[in-house]
């Protein structure tokens, strides 16, 4: 008989692939069968993210609620990033916990499973070569992780504490992965990595040279793969040779993340992002004139320590410049293990007061409601190609989303599902987007 595997999953694309990746283990070499019930559950997991405080506050009170409900021989797991991080102090934190599996362990979950009390969160494990079984929660849209790790040091960035140094995963596992996908009907790919356009800088096996321009170029000459995306890339790596591929591949869907965090030149260096703001509205311009229709997406941190009043409008000034279409904002907060955690503990510098922050906060989320609401009454007549991907029957509306990644309501029928169909905007409603087949 089946056992029975309930997962939890928070945080980015990147945990969803490594839940993906331990759900295949499990099913196809431990008999696992998934459920959405904790307390049918022979195994449960939750896949952490650490990236903001919160959710790791949280972790504890969760822990405790499955093992109020779950069945008594069932054991809890806790993998992912704050597994990295916290390691072994969870065991001693929470006897609920049969055992903790590091980010960067992955491919070891077969393992663990069968140990008592353990952690696993070597973040030099190198499982960057590890075949793992398929996996993808729908048939038309796959994963493929490119890179694991990041190099980078960020000053306000858990990530290279939980996950470890930068490794690319050699390129015919990626291209090999990808016809695989292809050949079972996938028709559009999201390439994964911390620092996904730093590709080809180390490798752990001896390999040819190659950068994400070229892995790109390669990946699009694979047949049935019809769209392309990935996440997420660093504005640092953004050279004119990547614009042109990214511009003039019409597989490279015309969408794309540039994680700014600060607009000001002065906090972008107390954060060791290695741009400047000159550097980014540069990029940004180079590529909306090649693609005026792009789609560019951003994360944001405000209050980051010594903001001032002056850096936050330079924030503003680039947010109305660049015109993001989505915006993920978040207050600073001091991560353990980071730089700017250090200045703060020896009082180097002090922490934005939190009504100021606040205040910020709001102020940025206005401004881009503002200029979300002005373009989307761009959008009437425009036409889009959308990949279909599900079908309301309540509604009787297709729903699919545009290369911009733009998600569109048609309405027609369900056989459309798995189709890229050209389609005009002819209604906005609220920020909903509606259209009609051409
Ligand atoms: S590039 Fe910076 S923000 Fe992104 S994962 Fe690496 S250290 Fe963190």
């Amino acid at each position: 008989m089946n056992k029975k595997l309930y997962i939890q999953t928070l945080g980015c694309a990147m945990n969803e692939r490594d839940s993906e990746h331990i759900i295949a283990e499990l099913e196809e070499k431990e008999n696992y069968q998934i459920t959405t019930n904790p307390q049918e559950a022979d195994l449960i997991l939750i896949n952490t993210c650490s990236v903001r405080e919160k959710p790791e506050k949280k972790l504890f009170s969760e822990i405790g609620q499955y093992a109020k409900i779950k069945k008594n021989d069932a054991k809890i797991g806790i993998c992912g990033c704050t597994a990295s991080h916290l390691g072994e102090s969870i065991l001693k934190r929470s006897k609920a916990v049969d055992f903790v599996l590091g980010a960067r362990n992955v491919s070891k979950i077969s393992q663990i499973i069968h140990q008592k009390r353990v952690a696993w969160v070597d973040i030099d494990y190198d499982d960057s070569s590890y075949i793992f079984s398929s996996k993808q929660n729908s048939i038309l849209k796959g994963m493929i992780n490119i890179s694991i790790g990041c190099d980078k040091k960020c000053t306000y960035c858990i990530v290279p504490h939980t996950r470890g140094n930068e490794i690319s995963i050699p390129t015919h596992l990626i291209i090999n992965e990808a016809k695989r996908l292809a050949n079972q009907g996938t028709k559009e790919i999201l390439l994964l990595g911390q620092n996904v356009n730093n590709y080809g800088k180390r490798f752990s096996i001896p390999h040819r040279k190659i950068n994400f321009t070229q892995l790109l170029y390669e990946i699009s000459q694979i047949d049935g793969i019809q769209r392309i995306r990935f996440t997420s890339p660093h504005p640092l790596h953004m050279d004119d040779e990547f614009i042109e591929e990214f511009a003039h591949n019409p597989k490279l869907c015309k969408a794309i993340h540039m994680p700014l965090q600060s607009g000001s030149t002065k906090i972008l260096q107390k954060m060791k992002r290695g741009y400047t703001k000159e550097w980014f509205l540069n990029r940004v311009e180079k590529m909306y004139s090649l693609i005026p229709h792009l789609s560019i997406s951003t994360d944001i941190i405000v209050g980051f320590p010594t903001e001032s009043e002056e850096d936050f409008l330079d924030t503003l000034d680039v947010l109305e410049k660049v015109q993001f279409d989505t915006l993920y904002s978040f207050i600073y907060s001091s991560r353990p293990h980071t730089e700017a955690a250090k200045w703060i503990e020896n009082k180097e510098v002090g922490e934005i007061d939190e009504e100021e922050a606040k205040r910020r906060l709001i102020l940025l989320k206005d401004k881009h409601r503002d200029i979300l609401t002005q373009n989307n009454q761009k959008e009437l007549n425009n036409i889009h190609s959308i990949l279909f991907e599900s079908y309301d029957e309540q509604n009787k509306l297709l729903e699919g989303r545009s290369d911009t990644n733009k998600l569109i309501r048609v309405k027609a029928g369900r056989n459309l599902v798995g189709e890229i169909c050209k389609v005009k905007i002819s209604e906005i409603k609220g920020a909903q987007l509606i259209g009609e087949l051409m």
